[in-house]
């Protein structure tokens, strides 16, 4: 019988590690096929605190990792395949077997949204990519496009620049999303050169990616952009499929979550990004982890009948 179950390993669940740690709980953290989440997977983190010169984000999610299994949190390389949260303690399934949990917390982020059109598909991984750290190298001297107007595609598209000769980014309106800072690099990188009002409509090619073929959507005008890869940054949805009758979710299928990151289950939380459509940070992550895992050592505090101090979170 586990006190606390953390399914996923991104900042959130490796903060709710920590903390949970230190608390004397002895974790369980299950990882998911890789460490550290999507944090892992970007290049350089420039907001985190107490990075002044930024870090790498592989880097960070090591340090997160190592300061959890410090305090004693264990992490196994698992998938969850089905969770039972009706009856307590909680039931956790994973290919590695069935684990019994007296709280859990759900912290299993975002996945990319897809484009939706024809060859995208097809050309996934053959000049499709939604992870420019992991692909960006192979397209050394080569023109590529980006998709999306916000963070993630200014900041993504400002990395491709090391690598291609060219970077098109194309939004679907004439207003970027992202914040002022990545606007104005971008804006000022000779390399970016923006296509507004513009949707991606098919992704040609033969063996791989060769082109795209893009409309305008104020005057309907279509027309074919050479390229060899395109990276799709159109935001994020909730991997949250497994707690569908379990835990109350959102309208966008996000896991509703009060102030203190509690589910509509009692012991069950939430924490990162699978619960928030807002802000989406690294540090917010970290945040809202901390709070889950704090407040599954009280009610783990309670279930014991221990007295435990009211924090004063609000609802
Ligand atoms: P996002 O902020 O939701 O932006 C998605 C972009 O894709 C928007 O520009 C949106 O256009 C466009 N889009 C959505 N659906 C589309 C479709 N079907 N076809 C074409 N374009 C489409 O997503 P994100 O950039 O992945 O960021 C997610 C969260 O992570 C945000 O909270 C962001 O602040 C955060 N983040 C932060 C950083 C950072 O601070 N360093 C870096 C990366 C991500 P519209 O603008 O017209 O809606």
């Amino acid at each position: 019988m586990e006190n606390l179950v953390i399914i996923g390993s991104g900042p959130a669940g490796l903060t709710a590690g920590i903390y949970a740690g230190r608390a004397m709980l002895r974790p369980l953290i299950i990882a998911g096929q890789a460490m550290g989440g999507q944090a892992a997977s970007t290049d350089e983190i420039e907001n985190y605190p107490g990075f002044p010169e930024g870090i790498s984000g592989p880097e960070l999610a090591q340090l997160f990792q190592r300061q959890a299994e410090k305090f004693g949190a264990r992490i196994e390389y698992d998938i969850v395949t089905d969770v039972d949260f009706s009856n307590h303690p909680f039931t956790i399934t994973t290919y590695g077997g069935t684990i019994e949990a007296k709280t859990v917390i759900i912290s299993t982020g975002v996945a990319p949204r897809k484009l939706g059109v024809p060859g995208e598909k097809e050309f996934s991984g053959r000049g499709v990519s939604y992870c420019a750290t992991c692909d960006g190298f192979f397209y050394n001297g080569k023109e590529i496009a980006i998709v999306g107007g916000g963070d993630a595609a200014l900041e993504e598209g400002l990395f491709l620049t090391r690598f291609a000769t060219r970077v098109y980014l194309i939004h679907r309106r004439e207003r970027l999303r992202a914040h002022a800072a990545a606007q104005k690099r971008a804006r000022q990188n000779e390399k970016m050169n923006f296509i507004w009002n513009s949707v991606v409509t098919e992704i040609l090619g033969d063996e791989k990616v060769a082109g795209l073929k893009i409309q305008d959507v104020e005057t309907g005008e279509e027309s074919e952009l050479p390229v060899d890869g395109v990276f799709v940054y159109i935001g994020q949805i909730p991997k949250t499929g497994l707690f569908v009758g379990q835990v109350e979710l959102d309208e966008f299928g996000f896991v509703a979550t009060n102030r203190r990151m509690h589910t509509s289950v009692p012991g069950v939380y939430a924490a990162g990004d699978v619960q928030d459509r807002v802000l989406a940070q690294v540090v917010t992550a970290a945040g809202s982890g901390a709070i889950a895992a704090m407040e599954a050592e009280r009610f783990l505090a309670e279930l014991e009948g221990e007295a435990y101090p009211e924090r004063q979170l609000g609802q």
